[in-house]
C-alpha cells in the first residue's frame, strides 16, 4: 500500500477526507491531492506512480 485515505470527522469542510502517501513504509506527513487523469504523480523518494485510479482505490479502501 502507498496510499492512506484518512478521514476526519471532525473536519466539515473536506468531509472526504485526505489523501496521503507511504513511502517507504512511513506515511508522510503532507497531504496529496489526486492528479488529473493521465497524469499520475511521481515520488522522487520512493519512485512510486501515484495514479488517479490509486486515490480511487484508497478512498474505496478507506471508506469501508
Ligand atoms: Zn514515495
Amino acid at each position: 500500500m502507498v496510499l492512506a485515505f484518512v478521514s476526519d470527522p471532525l473536519d466539515e469542510e473536506h468531509a472526504s477526507g485526505h489523501f496521503y502517501h507511504i513511502c517507504q513504509g512511513v506515511m508522510q506527513k503532507e497531504e496529496v491531492l489526486p492528479p488529473p487523469p493521465g497524469e499520475p504523480i511521481i515520488c522522487t523518494g520512493c519512485g512510486v506512480e501515484l495514479e488517479m485510479e490509486d486515490f480511487m482505490e484508497a478512498h474505496l479502501r478507506g471508506a469501508t
